[in-house]
Protein backbone atom coordinates (compact mmCIF):
# COMPACT_ATOMS: atom_id res chain seq x y z
CA UNK A 1 0.00 0.00 0.00
CA UNK A 2 1.27 3.31 -1.04
CA UNK A 3 0.54 6.11 1.66
CA UNK A 4 1.48 9.25 0.15
CA UNK A 5 2.76 10.21 -3.92
CA UNK A 6 6.33 9.81 -4.36
CA UNK A 7 8.15 12.84 -5.79
CA UNK A 8 11.55 11.99 -7.67
CA UNK A 9 14.78 13.58 -5.95
CA UNK A 10 18.23 13.38 -7.78
CA UNK A 11 20.30 10.31 -5.79
CA UNK A 12 23.65 10.97 -4.83
CA UNK A 13 26.18 9.27 -2.99
CA UNK A 14 27.80 12.71 -0.94
CA UNK A 15 25.13 13.54 2.43
CA UNK A 16 23.50 16.74 2.00
CA UNK A 17 20.75 17.81 4.01
CA UNK A 18 16.76 16.65 2.82
CA UNK A 19 15.44 19.77 0.64
CA UNK A 20 11.87 20.87 2.16
CA UNK A 21 10.64 19.81 -0.61
CA UNK A 22 11.62 16.79 -0.25
CA UNK A 23 10.56 16.16 3.75
CA UNK A 24 6.89 17.35 1.87
CA UNK A 25 6.68 14.82 0.22
CA UNK A 26 7.40 11.90 2.88
CA UNK A 27 6.76 10.40 6.15
CA UNK A 28 8.80 8.87 8.14
CA UNK A 29 8.68 7.06 11.81
CA UNK A 30 11.09 7.57 14.54
CA UNK A 31 10.57 3.41 16.17
CA UNK A 32 12.44 4.12 19.07
CA UNK A 33 12.70 7.84 21.11
CA UNK A 34 12.70 8.88 24.78
CA UNK A 35 10.98 12.13 24.82
CA UNK A 36 9.31 11.26 28.23
CA UNK A 37 12.63 11.51 29.77
CA UNK A 38 13.24 14.97 31.72
CA UNK A 39 15.73 16.19 28.84
CA UNK A 40 12.21 17.13 27.32
CA UNK A 41 10.90 18.85 30.46
CA UNK A 42 10.89 22.30 28.93
CA UNK A 43 9.91 21.84 25.26
CA UNK A 44 8.33 18.39 24.80
CA UNK A 45 5.69 20.26 23.01
CA UNK A 46 7.87 22.24 20.56
CA UNK A 47 9.94 18.86 19.73
CA UNK A 48 7.07 17.00 18.72
CA UNK A 49 5.76 20.01 16.57
CA UNK A 50 9.14 19.93 14.97
CA UNK A 51 9.11 16.40 14.50
CA UNK A 52 5.87 16.35 12.65
CA UNK A 53 6.90 19.55 10.67
CA UNK A 54 9.93 17.71 9.42
CA UNK A 55 7.50 14.80 8.55
CA UNK A 56 7.80 12.57 11.39
CA UNK A 57 4.30 11.29 11.48
CA UNK A 58 4.56 9.12 14.80
CA UNK A 59 7.09 8.28 17.62
CA UNK A 60 7.31 4.76 19.44
CA UNK A 61 8.32 6.54 23.05
CA UNK A 62 10.35 3.98 24.54
CA UNK A 63 9.85 4.30 28.89
CA UNK A 64 12.69 3.09 30.93
CA UNK A 65 13.83 3.75 34.25
CA UNK A 66 12.68 2.45 38.05
CA UNK A 67 9.99 0.04 37.89
CA UNK A 68 9.10 0.97 41.09
CA UNK A 69 8.84 4.63 40.76
CA UNK A 70 6.65 6.92 38.74
CA UNK A 71 9.04 6.62 35.84
CA UNK A 72 6.93 4.07 33.48
CA UNK A 73 3.65 6.60 34.33
CA UNK A 74 5.10 9.51 32.96
CA UNK A 75 5.88 7.19 29.54
CA UNK A 76 2.26 6.45 29.21
CA UNK A 77 1.20 9.98 30.01
CA UNK A 78 3.68 11.07 27.28
CA UNK A 79 1.86 9.03 24.99
CA UNK A 80 -1.82 9.75 26.10
CA UNK A 81 -0.93 13.80 25.26
CA UNK A 82 0.15 13.69 21.94
CA UNK A 83 -2.22 11.86 19.71
CA UNK A 84 1.14 10.81 17.44
CA UNK A 85 2.88 9.12 20.03
CA UNK A 86 2.58 5.59 21.22
CA UNK A 87 5.21 3.66 23.93
CA UNK A 88 6.25 0.75 25.03
CA UNK A 89 7.27 -0.36 28.82
CA UNK A 90 9.71 -2.83 30.24
CA UNK A 91 12.72 -2.89 32.25
CA UNK A 92 16.02 -2.34 30.35
CA UNK A 93 19.16 -4.55 31.20
CA UNK A 94 20.40 -1.63 33.09
CA UNK A 95 17.89 -1.73 35.59
CA UNK A 96 17.03 -5.75 35.64
CA UNK A 97 18.49 -6.28 39.02
CA UNK A 98 15.18 -4.17 40.39
CA UNK A 99 12.55 -6.38 38.29
CA UNK A 100 10.57 -8.55 40.64
CA UNK A 101 6.95 -9.39 41.03
CA UNK A 102 5.80 -6.09 42.03
CA UNK A 103 7.39 -4.27 39.19
CA UNK A 104 5.90 -6.67 36.78
CA UNK A 105 2.39 -6.44 37.91
CA UNK A 106 2.93 -2.37 37.92
CA UNK A 107 4.11 -2.75 34.06
CA UNK A 108 1.36 -5.24 33.13
CA UNK A 109 -1.26 -2.60 34.62
CA UNK A 110 0.17 0.26 32.87
CA UNK A 111 -0.16 -1.75 29.51
CA UNK A 112 -3.85 -2.60 30.55
CA UNK A 113 -4.23 1.23 31.14
CA UNK A 114 -3.35 2.20 27.64
CA UNK A 115 -4.53 1.55 24.03
CA UNK A 116 -1.07 3.58 23.36
CA UNK A 117 0.93 1.09 24.63
CA UNK A 118 2.09 -1.19 22.08
CA UNK A 119 5.15 -3.04 22.76
CA UNK A 120 7.18 -4.12 26.00
CA UNK A 121 10.63 -3.09 26.20
CA UNK A 122 13.56 -2.08 26.07
CA UNK A 123 14.45 -5.02 27.25
CA UNK A 124 17.70 -7.61 26.27
CA UNK A 125 21.53 -7.70 27.37
CA UNK A 126 24.12 -4.90 28.17
CA UNK A 127 27.29 -6.53 28.87
CA UNK A 128 29.16 -3.23 28.01
CA UNK A 129 28.47 -1.71 30.78
CA UNK A 130 26.77 -3.94 33.17
CA UNK A 131 24.91 -2.20 35.56
CA UNK A 132 23.42 -5.22 37.07
CA UNK A 133 24.68 -8.76 36.86
CA UNK A 134 24.87 -10.68 33.45
CA UNK A 135 22.79 -13.61 34.95
CA UNK A 136 20.09 -11.50 36.70
CA UNK A 137 19.87 -9.59 33.04
CA UNK A 138 19.68 -13.08 31.06
CA UNK A 139 17.30 -14.19 33.26
CA UNK A 140 15.03 -11.18 33.47
CA UNK A 141 14.98 -10.41 29.91
CA UNK A 142 13.60 -14.43 29.79
CA UNK A 143 11.07 -13.64 32.02
CA UNK A 144 10.07 -10.41 30.22
CA UNK A 145 10.10 -12.27 26.96
CA UNK A 146 7.54 -14.34 28.14
CA UNK A 147 5.40 -12.15 30.13
CA UNK A 148 5.06 -10.10 27.03
CA UNK A 149 4.22 -12.99 25.15
CA UNK A 150 1.45 -13.23 27.45
CA UNK A 151 -0.12 -10.42 26.91
CA UNK A 152 0.29 -10.26 23.12
CA UNK A 153 2.58 -7.13 22.65
CA UNK A 154 5.82 -7.31 20.52
CA UNK A 155 9.09 -6.70 22.39
CA UNK A 156 11.68 -4.10 21.50
CA UNK A 157 15.21 -5.93 22.51
CA UNK A 158 18.29 -3.73 23.45
CA UNK A 159 21.81 -5.64 22.68
CA UNK A 160 25.17 -4.52 23.32
CA UNK A 161 28.07 -6.52 23.82
CA UNK A 162 26.41 -9.42 23.68
CA UNK A 163 25.26 -10.33 20.65
CA UNK A 164 25.65 -14.18 20.60
CA UNK A 165 24.36 -14.58 23.98
CA UNK A 166 20.96 -12.42 22.88
CA UNK A 167 20.80 -15.05 19.53
CA UNK A 168 20.84 -17.97 22.27
CA UNK A 169 17.78 -16.56 24.42
CA UNK A 170 15.81 -15.28 21.07
CA UNK A 171 16.01 -18.08 19.76
CA UNK A 172 14.89 -20.22 22.73
CA UNK A 173 11.85 -18.11 23.45
CA UNK A 174 10.91 -16.89 20.81
CA UNK A 175 9.65 -19.87 18.73
CA UNK A 176 5.96 -20.67 17.65
CA UNK A 177 3.38 -18.62 15.60
CA UNK A 178 2.24 -16.84 18.62
CA UNK A 179 5.17 -15.10 19.19
CA UNK A 180 3.75 -11.36 18.29
CA UNK A 181 7.36 -10.40 17.10
CA UNK A 182 10.12 -8.13 17.91
CA UNK A 183 12.45 -4.50 17.53
CA UNK A 184 16.03 -5.21 17.22
CA UNK A 185 16.96 -1.57 18.01
CA UNK A 186 20.25 0.52 17.47
CA UNK A 187 21.47 -2.79 15.77
CA UNK A 188 24.83 -3.25 16.60
CA UNK A 189 25.35 -6.65 14.83
CA UNK A 190 26.00 -8.61 11.71
CA UNK A 191 24.35 -9.80 8.73
CA UNK A 192 24.40 -13.36 10.28
CA UNK A 193 22.62 -12.00 13.24
CA UNK A 194 20.11 -10.63 11.09
CA UNK A 195 19.69 -13.73 9.49
CA UNK A 196 18.80 -15.60 12.65
CA UNK A 197 16.79 -13.13 14.12
CA UNK A 198 14.28 -11.98 10.88
CA UNK A 199 13.05 -15.20 10.84
CA UNK A 200 11.89 -15.15 14.37
CA UNK A 201 9.32 -11.86 13.71
CA UNK A 202 12.15 -9.27 14.10
CA UNK A 203 12.80 -5.99 12.40
CA UNK A 204 15.98 -4.08 12.51
CA UNK A 205 16.07 -1.02 13.43
CA UNK A 206 18.94 1.77 12.32
CA UNK A 207 19.96 4.58 14.97
CA UNK A 208 21.79 7.29 14.46
CA UNK A 209 25.10 5.58 15.19
CA UNK A 210 24.85 3.92 11.52
CA UNK A 211 25.82 7.62 10.28
CA UNK A 212 29.04 7.86 12.20
CA UNK A 213 32.65 7.61 10.69
CA UNK A 214 33.85 4.57 12.05
CA UNK A 215 30.26 3.02 11.55
CA UNK A 216 31.22 1.43 8.27
CA UNK A 217 30.38 -2.18 8.69
CA UNK A 218 26.86 -1.44 10.24
CA UNK A 219 26.47 0.43 6.88
CA UNK A 220 27.61 -2.61 4.70
CA UNK A 221 24.99 -5.04 6.77
CA UNK A 222 22.32 -2.20 6.07
CA UNK A 223 23.24 -2.27 2.10
CA UNK A 224 22.58 -6.24 1.79
CA UNK A 225 19.73 -6.89 4.73
CA UNK A 226 16.13 -6.23 2.63
CA UNK A 227 14.61 -2.86 3.07
CA UNK A 228 10.83 -4.51 3.95
CA UNK A 229 12.70 -5.58 7.44
CA UNK A 230 14.36 -2.21 8.59
CA UNK A 231 13.30 0.92 10.69
CA UNK A 232 14.75 3.95 11.51
CA UNK A 233 15.17 5.69 14.90
CA UNK A 234 16.75 8.52 16.98
CA UNK A 235 16.70 6.30 20.17
CA UNK A 236 17.14 10.05 21.45
CA UNK A 237 18.21 11.67 23.47
CA UNK A 238 21.29 9.52 22.86
CA UNK A 239 23.26 9.06 19.48
CA UNK A 240 22.65 12.37 17.48
CA UNK A 241 23.06 11.60 14.12
CA UNK A 242 25.46 13.42 11.46
CA UNK A 243 25.23 16.87 10.86
CA UNK A 244 24.25 17.32 14.39
CA UNK A 245 26.36 15.79 16.18
CA UNK A 246 27.41 17.27 19.92
CA UNK A 247 23.77 18.15 19.97
CA UNK A 248 20.80 17.26 21.90
CA UNK A 249 18.80 14.55 19.54
CA UNK A 250 15.41 14.61 18.73
CA UNK A 251 13.26 13.02 16.76
CA UNK A 252 13.13 15.15 13.96
CA UNK A 253 16.43 13.57 13.35
CA UNK A 254 15.48 10.92 11.82
CA UNK A 255 14.72 12.41 8.53
CA UNK A 256 19.10 12.85 8.90
CA UNK A 257 19.68 9.21 9.84
CA UNK A 258 17.44 8.28 7.04
CA UNK A 259 19.18 10.20 4.35
CA UNK A 260 22.40 9.17 5.32
CA UNK A 261 21.16 5.47 4.70
CA UNK A 262 19.04 5.83 2.17
CA UNK A 263 21.98 8.01 -0.06
CA UNK A 264 24.24 4.76 1.27
CA UNK A 265 22.40 2.11 0.03
CA UNK A 266 21.31 4.10 -3.30
CA UNK A 267 17.64 3.80 -2.47
CA UNK A 268 15.90 7.23 -3.07
CA UNK A 269 15.05 9.19 0.23
CA UNK A 270 10.94 9.09 -0.64
CA UNK A 271 10.98 5.33 -1.03
CA UNK A 272 12.88 4.85 1.62
CA UNK A 273 10.54 6.41 4.09
CA UNK A 274 7.45 4.92 2.40
CA UNK A 275 8.87 1.23 3.24
CA UNK A 276 9.98 1.65 6.17
CA UNK A 277 7.02 3.73 7.72
CA UNK A 278 5.25 0.87 6.14
CA UNK A 279 7.14 -2.13 7.54
CA UNK A 280 6.56 -0.14 11.05
CA UNK A 281 2.34 0.16 10.54
CA UNK A 282 1.54 -3.21 9.39
CA UNK A 283 4.12 -4.84 11.86
CA UNK A 284 1.80 -3.05 14.89
CA UNK A 285 -1.11 -2.96 12.60
CA UNK A 286 -1.55 0.78 12.87
CA UNK A 287 -2.69 3.08 10.02
CA UNK A 288 -2.05 6.96 9.65
CA UNK A 289 -5.06 9.05 9.94
ZN1 LIG B 1 18.80 0.72 24.03
ZN1 LIG C 1 16.54 3.43 24.02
Amino acid sequence: MCLWTVSSIPSGSSYRSPSPDTILSMILIDSHCHIDSKEYDDDRDEIVQRALNAGVALMLNIGTGDPHSDDFRRAVACAEKYPQVYTSVGVHPHDAKLYDDAAEQHLIELVKSSKKVIAWGEIGLDFHYDHSPRDVQANVFRRQIRTARGLGLPIIVHSRSANDETVEILQEECQGGDFPGGIMHCFGGTIEMVQEVVPLGFLISWAGNVTFKNAENLREVAEIMQLNKMLVETDCPFLTPEPHRGKRNEPAYVVDTSKFLSDYIDVELPSFANQTTQNFLDFFGLTLN
